[in-house]
């Protein structure tokens, strides 16, 4: 038996990808154009023609004609094709690797990851191609069926900090579930994008199935939400943005997820192992410099451990390997940008009683690892979201009062419990107000467990069993067996 004849062919090129290729290779007269630097030397990568509205329109036309080639294919093509996309990365890994940290300052180590995470999703969102089924539910006179339908061209806005993975996270399930989708990276970080959207094509996946629009938020991102042939947009970057994207989607009642900030606190008991937990401590907020908005940047010690936990924390902090992304044995680089240096830099007082590691000079957008102590839990260092690798520690008296403390604020995204009490762990994992937890861990997002946050962290969950789901519109049928 040989293949389907879908996977003998292979897409023809035989329109101009709308997706503008990189600096020099485009001829296409770009309405602006971004220069993506090296966060780590400040110098030039490459120069990024920028999609117009009228761009993004004729975007969404091609998209849409593609969508409905791809819903119509049977299940088991569908899967194939996206596995084919996989194999493709996963054959790209370094190199896409390689782009993530020249573009976006991620060490080495943690590129690699995010490659092999893109593959993984995509393989994962294979697999639920042809387990995506509806439900038969009893009803009197007939028989009643619900089908999954994809919901047609899917927005994708992603931020800067985790640009291949947070892409993915969207694109895989929605592609799966029968969609196409329109990728609109961050201005910043838009290579590893492109280069995604060209093994798309490469695996055979329909041509403007998966297009990338790269541009900026206010123009191309705007277009993307306002456009009526949009039918569902997923955001990830930051409250204020989600708030006005959500905003905007109200006027055509369109579909969101919201994936946004977080202050997620990590909150360690006495009767925890301190070591273990102190040990951890550092690269739970350094993990991409702290661009991460699971970040546990409010560490919470119980009084009686405290100071013996700053005593732990301050030479693991001073450990932590700071340099050239590149380096295999550098465990965090450089912030993504001046401005992003800036912002850390404004949290951060003047004098600050602080433990401090260390950040090299020169060119780059580095900040040193920082913990502040004695601040007040109300600072704003204490309450809104950093984004740099600065996290405060705060005592606290007992239970009560560390979750008290735990949910003073209004994200819910992330947060971590450090204890060996069993019954503590579920009571403070049941009280804490949060969409993601661990235990005695500061466990990552998997891309087979629900992922999203509560109140100011966001709408909606990506990621795990139901993340095809989330891009399928339920529609109820009922079949009349009466004469
Ligand atoms: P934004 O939330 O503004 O950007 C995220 C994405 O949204 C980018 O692709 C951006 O495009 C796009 N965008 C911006 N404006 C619009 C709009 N009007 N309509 C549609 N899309 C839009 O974050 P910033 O990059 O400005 O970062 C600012 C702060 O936000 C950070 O310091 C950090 O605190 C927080 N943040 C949090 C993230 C998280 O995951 N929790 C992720 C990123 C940022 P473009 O950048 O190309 O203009």
């Amino acid at each position: 038996m040989g293949a389907p004849p879908l996977l003998r062919t292979t897409v023809r090129h035989t329109v101009t990808p709308l997706t503008p290729a990189i600096s020099e290779a485009s001829a296409r007269p770009a309405v602006h154009e971004h220069e993506v630097l090296n966060p780590a030397t400040e110098e030039h990568v490459a120069t990024v023609p920028a999609t117009s509205a009228a761009e993004v329109h004729t975007a969404v036309t091609r998209a849409a004609a593609a969508q409905r080639v791809w819903a119509a294919l049977a299940p088991a093509d569908r899967a194939r094709l996206l596995r084919r996309f996989a194999v493709l990365v996963d054959e790209h890994g370094e190199r896409l690797a390689r782009l993530e940290v020249t573009e976006a300052g991620h060490t080495l180590g943690n590129a690699r990851w995010e490659a092999a995470n893109v593959r993984d999703l995509l393989d994962y969102a294979a697999g639920g191609v042809e387990r995506l089924t509806g439900r038969q539910i009893p009803v009197p006179g007939g028989i009643d069926l619900t089908l999954l339908e994809p919901v047609g061209v899917v927005g994708v806005i992603v931020p800067w900090n985790f640009p291949m993975p947070i892409a993915a996270w969207a694109a895989a399930p929605a592609l799966a579930a029968g969609n196409a989708v329109l990728l609109k990276p961050a201005e910043t970080t838009p290579l590893t994008a492109l280069h995604l959207a060209r093994l798309a094509l490469e695996a055979g996946l329909p041509e403007h199935l998966f297009q990338v629009v790269p541009g900026a938020g206010d123009v191309t991102g705007e277009a993307l939400v306002a456009h009526p042939g949009v039918a569902k947009i997923v955001f990830t970057g930051s409250t204020r943005t989600g708030k006005h994207v959500m905003a905007r989607c109200a006027d055509r009642v369109k579909r969101l997820t919201l994936e946004l900030g977080g202050k997620s606190p990590s909150l360690v008991f006495a009767d925890a192992d301190i070591e273990t937990a102190a040990a951890a401590a550092p690269m739970s907020f350094l993990d991409n410099a702290g661009q991460d908005c699971c970040a546990r940047t409010r560490v919470l010690v119980q009084r009686t451990v405290y100071d013996r936990f700053l005593e732990l924390l301050a030479p693991a902090l001073a450990s932590v390997v700071v340099g050239d992304p590149a380096d295999e044995r550098s465990q965090m680089g450089p912030l993504i940008s001046r401005t992003q240096l800036e912002r850390v830099r404004g949290y951060v007082p003047e004098g600050a009683e602080a433990l401090r590691g260390s950040a090299p000079d020169g060119p780059g957008f580095w900040y040193p690892p920082t913990v502040l102590t004695g601040v007040r839990p109300d600072a704003p260092v204490a309450t809104e979201e950093v984004f740099g690798p600065v996290a405060v520690v705060l005592p606290f008296e007992d239970e009560a009062d560390a979750v008290r403390l735990a949910n003073a604020t209004d994200y819910g995204l992330a947060g971590s419990v450090w204890t060996r009490d069993i019954g503590r762990a579920l009571r403070v994992c049941g009280a804490v107000r949060a969409g993601n937890l661990s235990v005695n861990s500061h466990s990552a997002v998997r891309y087979w467990t629900p992922f999203g946050g509560c109140g100011q962290s966001g709408l909606g969950r990506e990621l795990g069993p139901d993340a095809l789901a989330a891009f399928t519109e339920t529609k109820n049928v009922f079949i009349s067996t009466e004469d």
